[in-house]
C-alpha cells in the first residue's frame, strides 16, 4: 500500500491514513433518503466518495463499502419534529410509502450508475433491519443513555460529555437559542432513538417494539447498519459536510456509548454544491438533477468532469456556463482520445496494451501523489492535461496515460468509444451517410457540406478518414 493522507474530520487536519487491518478498508457512507430524486448536490457527495474509493484501490487497498438506503425515520426537521420525508413523499404522490422508497431507490440507482459510480458491497436498507437497531437501543437503555417522554426514547446527551467535541458545538448558545419547542426533552442536543406512532394518525411504516408500536430515528439507523457490516470500529465513515453538527454527532454518541469503542476512525466530509439561490434543495417543481441536465444535453459524465476540477473540500457553485465548459472539455477529451486509438490501432483499446514509459511512469507517479494527498483531482486532472500537450510524448504514451486515468477519474472514454463504435445508425442516418459520401466522390462539396450540416443538427459528426466516412453521435 502507498502511503495516502486524508483530511480527517475528527482532528481537523490532514493525517496518514492508517487501516485497522490493511490492505482491507471497511467504508461507510451515509447514502440517500428515497422520498424523492436526489439533486445534483447530493450526487456530488457521492462522487467523491465514489473517488475516494477508486484512489485507495489505485493505493493497493482492498475496500468494503457499504452505504445504506435510508426509507424510514428521516424527519423533517432535525428537531426530532415534523413528518416523516417518506410518508410526506407518499401524500404528495399518492403512493405508498414502500412504493415511493421502490421507485426512487431505483432512480437513485440509475443515476449512481449513470455517473459511473462502483456500486457498494452492501446496499442495506433501513427498514430491513428495524430488529438491529432495537438491539442497540436496548443496549444504551442498559446502560442508561436512554429515557422516555410521551412521543418516544431518547439519548440523554448530558451523560456523553465528548458529545459537543466533534461539531465543535457550542452547547450553550443552542440551548440559549432553542428554549421553546424542546418538547420534553431535556437538552436541546438530545435526539429521538425511537419515536411512538401518533395515537390518533395511522402510519404507513410502524414496527412493535419493547416500547410500544413505533419507527427508528434516522441516526440510530445509520449505526446500526454501520455495526452489523462493518463492525463496532472500522475505518472511513463519510458524507456531507451538513452531517456534521447532529446527524453525524448523534450517531458517535449513540455508537460509542453502546459498544465503548470508536466507531469510525477517519470521517471525511464533501463541501456543498451550491447555486445561485444558495444551497441546493428540493423544494422547487423542477430542483437541478440529473435527468434535467440530461434533458438539456448534457451527459452525466460531463457532470462528474464538473465536479472532479474542485477538491471535495472546496464549496462548489454550479451555473450552466461552467456545465457548458465541463461539457466541452469532456468531449475534447473524448474527441482527443478517438483520434489517438484511431491512429495507434488496436492496441489503444486494450488498457495496458501500449506498455509503458518514463513518461507514462513518471506522469502516473505524479497524479497518483495528488490523489493520494487527500483526493486532489484538480491537480490530478490539471497534471493530466499538462501530459497530454506534452510534445515530446508520443500518441501511444499520450493514450496509454489517459486510458489509465479513466480507472478513477471514471469518465468512461473507453465505454463511450465503443459504444460509439458498435452504434448502429438509424435508416435515415445512413442514407444521409450514403449520400453524403456520393456527393464526396462526384467533387459535388457543396452538397456534401449541405448533408453535413444536417447530420450534425440530427446529432451526428461525421469526420472523413483514409477508410471512407466515420460517423460520431455527439448527444
Ligand atoms: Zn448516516
Amino acid at each position: 500500500m502507498e502511503k495516502f493522507f486524508l483530511f480527517n474530520t475528527l482532528s481537523r487536519s490532514k493525517e496518514e491514513f492508517k487501516a485497522l487491518k490493511p490492505p482491507q478498508v471497511r467504508l461507510y457512507t451515509c447514502g440517500p433518503t428515497v422520498y424523492h430524486y436526489a439533486h445534483i448536490g447530493n450526487l456530488r457527495t457521492f462522487l467523491f466518495e465514489d473517488l475516494l474509493v477508486r484512489s485507495l484501490h489505485l493505493a493497493g487497498y482492498e475496500v468494503f463499502h457499504v452505504m445504506n438506503i435510508t426509507d424510514v425515520g428521516h424527519l423533517v426537521s432535525d428537531a426530532d419534529e415534523g413528518e416523516d420525508k417518506m410518508e410526506k413523499g407518499a401524500a404528495r404522490e399518492g403512493k405508498s410509502a414502500r412504493e415511493i422508497a421502490n421507485y426512487y431507490t431505483q432512480s437513485f440507482l440509475d443515476d449512481f450508475q449513470k455517473l459511473g459510480c462502483r456500486m457498494p458491497d452492501r446496499l442495506p436498507k433501513a427498514t430491513d433491519h428495524i430488529q438491529e437497531m432495537i438491539e442497540l437501543i436496548q443496549s444504551l437503555e442498559k446502560r442508561g443513555f436512554v429515557y422516555r417522554t410521551t412521543d418516544g426514547l431518547y439519548f440523554d446527551t448530558q451523560k456523553f460529555p465528548r458529545y459537543a467535541d466533534f461539531a465543535r458545538l457550542d452547547v450553550e448558545n443552542l440551548e440559549a437559542g432553542m428554549r421553546v419547542g424542546m418538547g420534553e426533552k431535556r437538552a436541546v442536543t438530545d435526539f429521538a432513538l425511537w419515536k411512538f406512532s401518533p395515537p390518533k394518525k395511522k402510519r404507513q411504516m410502524e414496527w412493535e417494539s419493547p416500547w410500544g408500536k413505533g419507527f427508528p430515528g434516522w441516526h440510530i439507523e445509520c449505526s446500526a447498519m454501520a455495526i452489523k457490516y462493518l463492525g463496532e470500529s472500522f475505518d472511513i465513515h463519510c458524507g456531507g459536510k451538513d452531517h456534521i453538527p447532529v446527524h453525524h454527532t448523534n450517531e458517535i454518541a449513540q455508537s460509542e456509548c453502546a459498544t465503548e469503542k470508536i466507531f469510525a476512525r477517519y470521517w471525511l466530509h464533501a463541501e456543498f454544491l451550491t447555486e445561485s439561490s444558495g444551497k441546493m434543495s428540493k423544494s422547487k417543481e423542477d430542483f437541478l438533477r440529473l435527468k434535467l441536465l440530461e434533458d438539456k444535453g448534457y451527459r452525466p459524465r460531463a457532470f462528474r468532469f464538473l465536479c472532479l476540477q474542485a477538491h471535495y473540500r472546496t464549496e462548489l457553485h454550479f451555473d450552466w456556463t461552467s456545465l457548458d465548459a465541463a461539457e466541452a472539455g469532456y468531449t475534447g477529451l473524448l474527441n482527443r482520445l478517438r483520434d489517438w486509438t484511431r491512429s495507434v490501432g488496436q492496441a489503444g483499446s486494450r488498457q495496458g496494451g501500449l506498455g509503458s514509459s518514463e513518461f507514462v511512469t513518471q506522469n502516473q507517479e505524479r497524479m497518483k501523489q495528488a490523489l493520494f494527498d487527500d483526493l486532489n483531482s484538480p491537480r490530478a486532472l490539471g497534471l493530466l492535461f499538462e501530459a497530454l500537450k506534452d510534445p515530446q510524448a508520443s500518441v501511444e504514451e499520450k493514450t496509454s496515460l489517459l486510458l489509465w486515468s479513466d480507472d478513477f477519474f471514471a469518465l468512461g472514454l473507453q465505454e463511450v468509444l465503443s459504444q460509439e463504435s458498435s452504434e448502429t445508425l438509424g435508416d435515415e442516418v445512413q442514407k444521409l451517410v450514403q449520400e453524403r459520401e456520393k456527393a464526396r466522390a462526384e467533387k459535388r462539396w457543396a452538397d456534401s457540406d449541405r448533408i453535413r450540416a444536417e447530420l450534425l443538427k440530427m446529432g451526428y459528426r461525421v469526420e472523413d478518414t483514409p477508410q471512407g466516412s466515420q460517423v460520431l453521435k455527439v448527444s
